[in-house]
């Protein structure tokens, strides 16, 4: 009768779209995970930059299990308190006047895109379709997100790819201007691309595609999913940039690990989105809504925001030293706690034995590409689960390189 699950039964039983690590953990309490047998593992992954207030924080638990005990689900043909609660926190903290709840990043920016695809339609005709994005950018997995994202082995052959969407470079506005004209609705960046690298858009950048958008009346569309929520110090990248988009897609940390996702626009742009333009069954869920708010509230206090700092300072200079001593890192970038580690040759390429030899040692890590390690921890990381955890990478490192 009593079964145990394996790794093994990863492979007999689900579709393999992905090929996890060997190891299972069962329980986790801040940045630190065990798995049936009582191995503990430091988390550097923080659920790709999801768990941002780390694994089963009290004010979360608390939220969830208050809500469970009242109403879970409504669906949208009725509203709900948590929900509103969830909105109004939004719009009272960011530039949005309006807000669409739904569960995942990818299904946030399907939402922008069809909202600004919808606003040039209405307001200025059909001509007014070419969405630009950059290469190596990632949206997400449905077909229209991978069409917008920059990397083509994501959708290719899956039939005809969704037209009017070009590519441009990141970090090079001369390559968006050679692209831009009336044709153009939107604007689609991540103000730090995460999946391919972890690289920071330069300032300049972000304000030339805001001059850019306005002169061409294309609308600036910042997808935060993994860099907004408190992950770069502040409560979104772009008040950090100080370049205000016209539509944020938000997701991964303001679940705090429940799936929750939003995009957030002004009164003059949602206005286009009217009774069944647009919808999602679970979006809004009153579960997930209580949960996001309290994981917000939390992050968005002065006492997370304002730790990030040192604790990107801890790990910048550790990954530095590690660097040095053992020649594997070419250069670490990246803002707050969103930190990339570019391995140099002859590790260029070996970022997932990293990741396997890490944890060997109690230590999990993500990379970004075969060539970049990335660090993603819980906001509210300790200091002294930073050192132990660089104390296992340095373990991993030697195996590779030492
Ligand atoms: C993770 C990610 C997405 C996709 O989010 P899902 O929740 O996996 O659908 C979209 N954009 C960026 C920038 C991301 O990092």
């Amino acid at each position: 009768m009593s079964w145990t699950p394996s790794r093994a039964d990863f492979d007999t039983y689900m579709l393999p779209t992905y090929a996890p690590q060997n190891v299972i953990p069962v329980r986790g309490e801040g940045s630190r995970l065990w798995d049936r047998e009582g191995r503990e593992f430091i988390d550097f992954a923080g659920g790709i930059a999801v768990n941002a207030l780390g694994h089963c924080h009290p004010r979360l638990v608390e939220a969830l299990k208050a809500q469970a005990d009242k109403v879970w689900h409504l669906s949208n043909v009725y509203t709900n308190e948590p929900a509103l609660r969830l909105a109004r926190w939004l719009v009272e903290h960011t530039f949005a006047d309006k807000v669409f709840l739904c569960s995942s990043g990818g299904e946030a920016n399907e939402a922008a895109f069809k909202l600004v695809r919808r606003y040039a339609h209405d307001m200025h005709g059909e001509h007014k379709q070419k969405i630009i994005s950059f290469r190596q950018a990632f949206h997400g997995r449905t077909f229209f997100t991978v069409s917008v994202g920059g990397q083509p082995k994501y959708s290719q052959g899956f039939g005809p790819v969704p037209g009017g969407i070009e590519h441009a470079e990141f970090n090079d506005l001369d390559s968006v201007r050679a692209l831009i004209d009336d044709q153009t609705c939107a604007v689609v960046v991540e103000p730090i691309q995460g999946e391919s690298g972890v690289r920071p858009a330069d300032p300049e950048f972000l304000r030339g595609l805001r001059e850019l958008c306005d002169q061409h009346q294309a609308l600036l569309v910042f997808d935060e999913v993994q860099c907004g929520a408190g992950r770069t110090g502040s409560l979104y990248a772009y008040m950090e940039y100080g370049v205000v988009p016209d539509v944020l897609t938000t997701a991964k940390a303001i679940g705090g690990g429940f799936p929750l996702a939003a995009m957030l626009t002004t009164d003059e742009i949602g206005k286009v989105f009217v009774v069944g333009t647009h919808g999602s069954t679970y979006g809004g869920n009153a579960l997930a809504s209580a949960v996001g708010l309290a994981a917000m509230e939390t992050i968005g206090s002065s006492e997370v925001l304002d730790g990030v700092a040192s604790r990107h300072a801890l790990f910048r200079r550790h990954l530095e030293a590690l660097g040095e001593r053992y020649g594997v890192f070419s250069q670490v970038r990246g803002k707050g706690l969103l930190i990339g580690a570019e391995l140099a040759e002859p590790y260029a390429e070996r970022g997932r034995d990293i990741l396997e030899a890490s944890i060997e040692e109690g230590l999990m890590l993500l990379v970004a590409g075969p060539g970049v390690l990335r660090f993603t921890p819980s906001l509210v990381i300790t200091p002294a689960e930073i050192e132990e955890g660089m104390v296992r990478l340095d373990r991993a490192l030697a195996r590779i390189a030492g």
